[in-house]
């Protein structure tokens, strides 16, 4: 590989490295937002349109052989800063 190619790469590799620290906080996994449906009759979320419960955020990351899930909770219990 050329010097200047080698710095080139060098320079970008700098680069890329600080736009990944400005990034903050990461973690590895997913979090999805999701509405449900409950079983009691009569409730909202089954009216016409549907006002379902939530919103409701999961955490979801991959652990060895399967899906791992934190359980549901409401947007006011979550806190996601580092
Ligand atoms: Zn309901």
């Amino acid at each position: 590989m050329a010097d200047s190619e080698l710095a080139r790469l060098q320079r970008r590799y700098r680069a890329l490295t600080e736009q990944v620290r400005d990034l903050g906080f990461i973690a590895t996994g997913s979090v999805i937002e999701r509405y449900t449906t409950c079983t009691a009759t009569g409730c909202h979320c089954h009216a016409d349109p549907p006002q379902r419960h939530g919103p409701y955020f999961q955490y979801t990351r991959k652990v060895r052989p399967t899906q791992a899930h934190l359980p549901w909770v409401s947007p006011r219990t979550v806190d996601i800063s580092p």
